[in-house]
């Protein structure tokens, strides 16, 4: 149940039933159905915005937060970015967006099985891969090489720089001016801070959006190298999670599962299994160190959402497995060289001749570099755009 929602309940025996009368119009807003764990974010303690704003009448701050990048720019570009296939190669593999929309909805379901702060896991998980540019981390591998002297290009570090400066959306500040715990959870290889957990401050809600991001990855990159044919069922007989998820897909269906319908079994199965059991292991860990308060939290150096040993070891060995066989597959390379192509030779003409980006690109390049402005400018890019310009630019057909 979101939160704001107004709460029925009823008796816990025989089917829910409509109240005999509804609660009037302004309903104070509540927190929750669920109580919060007492180590959760809670916006009660959130440390605000950085342009101070009144609080709205209904939606929370973390649900502000999450409204307004649905709504940015950014946001909608996800849709024409490559997760592993090139957008025109086809209408049912995952986009971007998908991608990210698949990572909410586990995300979330981690977070209010764990007591969480569901808003904030939500915000968190719907921005994470926003700082992406076009083909993916092809794309970015090229942003970062033609960077390297202009201070470098990291996905992470774009998704900052793009919440907090480049998107225009209001007269009084740059950015969308999201809360401070929004913006922590983004930092997830800040390049000043050595491994992925030391981030400035620690919330569980991070590390969920974090993992999350894993499961629905490699579940549905599995997914999509099945459909094209890039991956084939007898090449992943010898991955113990494909085994065990597709012994149980059969057993659930009394051995009877039909050929169509063995593929989205076995991959739901997968992410309900990886999902339980980092459900199981987080709280066995909470326990284990006796986690209390967000101030105990901070002094835990230790992950604490995570798979349990074995199964992260044959979750490491499927992610071994997408790299070698989908992600390297010369198909996909071919793809994302082409992509890196594109990329780098957009850079080099809008560097050429800067006024082909426009006026917003040259204002800030005075402000910024202009390599850094072009780069912004290319990364903001979908697939879509920048083969389009491509072929503007140098006449191609293809
Ligand atoms: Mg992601």
């Amino acid at each position: 149940m979101a939160r704001g929602e107004v709460v029925l309940t009823f008796p816990a025996s025989g089917r829910a039933r409509p109240p005999k009368s509804l609660p009037a119009f302004p309903v104070k807003p509540r927190l929750s159905s669920l109580v919060l764990a007492t180590y959760a974010v809670t916006e009660k303690k959130s440390k605000g915005r950085k342009y101070p704003e009144s609080e709205h009448p209904i939606r929370r701050a973390f649900q502000r937060d999450r409204d307004r990048i649905i709504h940015s720019t950014a946001f909608r570009r996800l849709q024409y970015k490559t997760q592993v296939f090139v957008n025109h190669e086809g209408d049912h593999y995952r986009t971007r967006l998908t991608h990210t929309l698949e990572t909410s909805q586990i995300a979330r379901t981690l977070a209010r099985a764990l007591n969480l702060n569901e808003d904030l896991v939500e915000a968190i998980s719907l921005a994470h891969d926003i700082g992406h540019g076009p083909f993916g981390h092809a794309g970015e591998w090229a942003l970062r090489d033609l960077m390297k002297n202009y201070g470098g290009f990291e996905h992470n570090a774009q998704a900052l720089r793009i919440l907090e400066k480049l998107e225009a959306r209001y007269p009084d500040f740059p950015g969308l001016n999201l809360s401070f715990e929004t913006l922590e959870g983004l930092k997830k290889h800040p390049a000043q801070l050595p491994g992925p957990y030391h981030r400035p401050l620690r919330m569980l809600e991070a590390e969920v959006v974090d993992l999350a991001d894993e499961i629905a990855y490699t579940s549905h990159d599995l997914d999509d190298g099945l459909r094209s044919g890039l991956l084939r069922f007898e090449d992943l007989g010898a991955l113990p999670l494909w085994r065990a998820s597709r012994a149980e897909a059969q057993e659930r269906a009394g051995g009877m599962l039909a050929a169509e319908f063995l593929q989205p079994a076995v991959i739901r199965r997968l992410i309900d299994r990886l999902v339980r059991d980092v459900l199981h292991g987080t709280l066995l860990k909470i326990r284990l160190k006796k986690l209390r308060t967000f101030s105990g939290l901070q002094k835990i150096r230790m992950p604490l959402v995570r798979l349990s040993d074995n199964v992260r070891r044959d979750h490491t060995e499927l992610k071994r497995f997408l790299r070698k066989n989908l992600y390297e597959h010369p198909h996909v390379r071919r793809r994302t060289d082409e992509g890196q192509q594109c990329i780098r030779a957009l850079f080099n003409a809008y560097l050429k001749r800067p006024e082909r980006c426009g006026a917003e690109v040259l204002k800030r390049a005075g402000e910024d570099g202009l390599q850094r402005s072009v780069c912004d400018y290319v990364a903001g890019m979908t697939d879509r755009y920048a083969i389009q310009e491509y072929k503007h630019l140098f006449g191609m057909q293809e």
